[in-house]
């Protein structure tokens, strides 16, 4: 295969999209074209599906020793250490991330396989104790085949998330990455095939949302829908998924609350407001965009602030010492700016406020770190997702209302509290209306723990358990213990 010319992995095989179709995928660092993917038109997504629907139903992945599923797993996190410096420097041109970052999200991927590897032998079915003579027991099944859609912002360790839990359930699956960003998911296909996953239980297309994507949610022969993207996307999949009983889960976006109370570690709590709105570029669904801040220390925290977001450094996503790199694209670094500006109406502007000016970096689609203060929750800013290096800093008097202007969002994926205040902590903790919350750090996740939201951040759950439970079917098997007729006529 030629490296700056790829192609779609479908039922075993390597092909290009059947008219001829591809797209050129852009690095964000300089604009330049770094590989042509395939454009998959509805005819190769249904011929994907053909492709996992027949290894569902009558080939060997279904049935095969839960063991054997597992060493699957486990040689397939190998070969992604094996091939992390790859894989990471592929995340960073093609998306922008800082290499840095790459790396970790490559670690977290082979993990999140190894992670499921262990519960292929753990999947474990009840028996019940019921009122006849009968043995009443259940069995975990795998849920069909699986169609996944997923983001720019972490292409491979969102292809771990979808694919890992999906094999070791026993399914087939289609996988759709990000038309921005297909190229990691395509290594990731390649590691694979290598790895010995028999044909057509994976399948990566490239395309996109509305003819790719569209057709893998409406194909009745797809059994489950799992999405990681935007709310207006995902409104649309749910409805149209509907028609034929898909299951779905959804992880959808944020505008999530990053709580500081005055008797927080002021320091640390410094930290984690930056890096809760700047790490990947601040393009991340629980990013901590909003910060509210005690008001006390409010005045101390954007002098902070202002001080210390200069070490974040933007640079080339390659450079190891870049803290922050370019944004997926120049329509999506023109959207945040439109919301920049639109902040610049609405509150004051700490510091930031559009593109750098540095010449090494006009050719990207970089933003600045940008900060508003003597923000109010009502506006735009606090209220909209923006996706990228934007934080809105807000003021609250007490506990009771740092809780109210936290739930006040459409919104509840996650958050963060800062305070030495244990049961304070944990008070507030329980009353915020989300999925996934810190104390006294932001953004560390676990492939043990879930993930996934409240509200209109989404439903079900990935990682752990949990995202294992979503590929499963659970059956009940009754066997009658009385060897009579039932004399009922
Ligand atoms: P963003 O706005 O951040 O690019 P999207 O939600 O549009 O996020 O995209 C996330 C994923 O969903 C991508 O793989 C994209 O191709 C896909 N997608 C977008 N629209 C649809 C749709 N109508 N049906 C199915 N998939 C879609």
């Amino acid at each position: 295969m030629e490296k700056s010319d790829r192609k779609m992995w479908i039922g075993g095989k390597w092909v290009a999209a059947q008219g001829g179709k591809t797209r050129d995928v852009i690095s964000p660092a300089d604009g330049k074209v770094l590989a042509k993917v395939p454009e998959a038109s509805a005819d190769d997504v249904r011929s994907a599906i053909s492709a996992a629907r027949e290894a569902f139903d009558t080939g060997p992945w279904r049935n095969s020793v839960a063991r054997d599923r597992g060493t699957m797993l486990f040689k397939i996190a190998e070969a992604i250490r094996a091939n992390a410096k790859e894989l990471a420097e592929t995340d960073s041109l093609n998306m922008g991330k800082p290499i840095v970052e790459a790396e970790f999200d490559a670690g977290d991927a082979a993990h999140c396989f190894d992670y499921y590897g262990g519960f292929c032998t753990k999947l474990e079915g009840k028996t019940m104790t019921v009122p006849d003579n009968a043995l009443s027991f259940t069995l975990r099944e795998p849920v069909g085949v699986a169609g996944q859609i997923i983001p720019w912002n972490y292409p491979l360790l969102m292809s771990a998330w979808k694919i890992a839990p999906a094999l070791a359930a026993g399914c087939t699956v289609i996988l759709k990455p990000a038309e921005q960003s297909p190229l990691s998911a395509l290594m990731l296909a390649d590691i694979l095939e290598k790895a010995g996953v028999p044909e057509g239980v994976v399948n990566v297309i490239t395309g996109d949302g509305p003819v790719a994507g569209a057709t893998l949610v409406s194909d009745p022969r797809v059994d489950k829908i799992a999405f990681t993207g935007g709310g207006e996307a995902g409104k649309m999949i749910i409805k149209s998924a509907a028609d034929s009983m898909k299951r779905t889960t959804m992880e959808l976006g944020g505008k999530n609350p990053n709580v500081v109370f005055a008797d927080c570690d002021f320091e640390s709590a410094v930290d984690g407001a930056l890096f809760g709105a700047f790490a990947n570029q601040g393009e991340v669904c629980s990013a901590g965009s909003r910060l509210l801040v005690d008001k006390t220390i409010y005045k101390q925290m954007c002098e902070a602030l202002k001080e210390k977001v200069k070490r974040v450094k933007l640079g080339h996503p390659l450079e190891r010492d870049t803290k922050m790199g370019p944004l997926v694209t120049a329509e999506h670094r023109d959207r945040v700016l439109s919301y920049i500006e639109i902040g610049k109406k609405e509150a004051k502007l700490l510091c930031g406020g559009g593109a750098p000016k540095d010449p090494a970096l006009a050719k990207g689609f970089y933003v600045e770190p940008t900060i508003f203060v003597d923000a109010h929750n009502k506006m735009r800013i606090a209220q909209e997702e923006i996706f990228g290096p934007v934080l809105t800093v807000i003021p609250f008097s007490d506990e009771a209302e740092a809780i109210q202007i936290a739930n006040d969002t459409p919104f509840g994926l996650a958050g963060a509290v800062w305070t030495r205040d244990v049961t304070k902590a944990i008070r507030v903790l329980k009353q915020i209306r989300a999925g996934i919350l810190w104390l006294n750090t932001y953004h560390p996740t676990y492939n043990e723990a879930p993930w996934g939201g409240f509200k209109q951040s989404g439903f079900g759950r990935e990682l752990g358990p949990w995202g294992l439970e979503e590929y499963l079917e659970t059956k009940q098997i009754n066997i009658n213990l009385t060897e009579a007729p039932l004399g009922w006529y």
